[in-house]
């Protein structure tokens, strides 16, 4: 096991200009709203161009931009290492300036340093790596650093669009360095109910579309109690949550409109066809309980789960490539939150998530930290894999 990798091409991963390039990453603010990620797409294409790749920058408007560096000559086979430029507002609770890189010891704390700036870091310290040694690729490796994954996933959209594309792919979300070949979807729905206004002193001339939301409410928790037992081994329980709720103008007046809109999250096996109609069935229940209001039921996003075979020869390669860096093969994990390995997937190419950080204890929170061991491993294990994936 590990056996055929080139370990020289570990030994040539800089731990320490991986830590200056993600400090750089980190202070460049792209946060989103608005997510301005030209400027850490520019930090990118500098560290890269520097090292010898091919980068062109595709622009988005508005400051938003997408990266992509080549290296290699052949056309065939390629690998694409991906990641996100964009993180969430910093939001309240932050000991130190969430846009400024802190590094104690081995932490490195600031905004998107595990989600994801520390995986962009480890992809490119991987390429350098691998264009310093001269390493002969029988193919290509396309580093891809993408805007607005935390939003719309407009940048990874605008990228297939463009027509970069690879044979396969690694997002180099955090995970903890397990390797992720399964993901939770996700659909947002929403129940607009519409009821007829009338003067508060006397609301029997109305139908009060507020009160209509009491019935639907119960019969939706019911529906997240029974996702609660439908379970996938990687990536746990479906889940059904109300995350919000608008309605009425005025105390005084009978309220004519309520909306309800949940968040669905479906296990790998799950189809989104199959959720959705699950959920128009509870809407028509709730028709029929009140047939005096109208209910109207509708997806507003809908991602489907990540979903990809385990003997995926990227997969593979990443799993035995975990040996001579850590000394096991990587763990294998699933994704309670979707990526933008989704969208590669429906655009035809094979996509595993692999990263350094996590999720779960730091991304999306105030103190967001990474480590910088953790992060190089991760570089290695990419170097090691993608070099391996270009020779065979
Ligand atoms: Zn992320």
């Amino acid at each position: 096991l590990g056996a055929g990798f080139d370990l020289s091409i570990a030994a040539a991963v800089d731990s320490t200009e991986i830590g200056a390039l993600l400090q750089r990453l980190v202070e460049a603010d792209t946060s989103n709203p608005p997510g301005n990620e030209r400027v850490a797409a520019e930090t990118l294409r500098s560290f890269l161009t520097a090292a010898g790749l091919q980068c062109t920058i595709q622009e988005l408007g508005g400051g938003r931009a997408n990266l992509i560096a080549r290296l290699g000559t052949d056309e065939t086979p390629s690998i694409m290492l991906n990641g996100h430029l964009d993180t969430m507002p910093a939001g309240s609770g932050w000991n130190s300036d969430p846009h400024k890189a802190e590094i104690t010891g081995d932490r490195l704390v600031g905004l998107g340093a595990a989600d994801m700036k520390a995986g962009l870091a480890a992809a490119a310290g991987a390429a350098a790596a691998i264009a310093r040694i001269g390493a002969r690729l029988h193919g290509t490796l396309v580093v891809t650093a993408v805007a607005d994954e935390e939003s719309q996933g407009l940048g990874a959209r605008a990228l297939m669009a463009a027509g970069v594309s690879a044979d396969c792919a690694v997002v180099t979300e955090p995970t903890e360095l397990r390797l992720m070949v399964a993901g939770n979807g996700q659909i947002d729905y929403e129940v607009a109910i519409t009821g007829i206004p009338a003067h508060a002193s006397t609301p029997w001339e109305g139908r009060n579309a507020i009160l209509g939301a009491r019935p639907l409410l119960a019969l939706l928790e019911a529906e997240a109690q029974r996702l609660r037992q439908v379970r996938h081994p990687l990536t746990g329980s479906a889940s059904l949550n109300v995350g919000q709720i608008r309605g009425g103008t005025n105390p005084s007046v009978v309220a004519a409109d309520c909306q309800v809109t949940l968040d669905r999250r479906l296990i790998p096996g799950e189809s989104l066809e199959t959720a959705v109609r699950e959920l128009d069935a509870v809407v028509e229940a709730v028709r029929l309980r009140c047939p005096k209001l109208r209910f109207e039921g509708r997806p507003l996003l809908a991602i489907p789960p990540l979903e990809q075979p385990v003997n995926l020869p990227i997969a593979q390669i990443l799993r035995e490539a975990g040996w001579p860096v850590t000394g096991r093969m990587l763990a294998l994990g699933g994704l309670s939150a979707t990526t933008d390995a989704q969208t590669f997937v429906a655009a035809g190419v094979p996509t595993v998530v692999f990263g350094p950080g996590s999720i779960a204890h730091a991304a999306h929170r105030a103190n967001e930290a990474v480590s910088l061991t953790e992060t190089t491993q991760a570089a290695k294990i990419l170097a090691l894999a993608v070099t391996k994936f270009l020779e065979e």
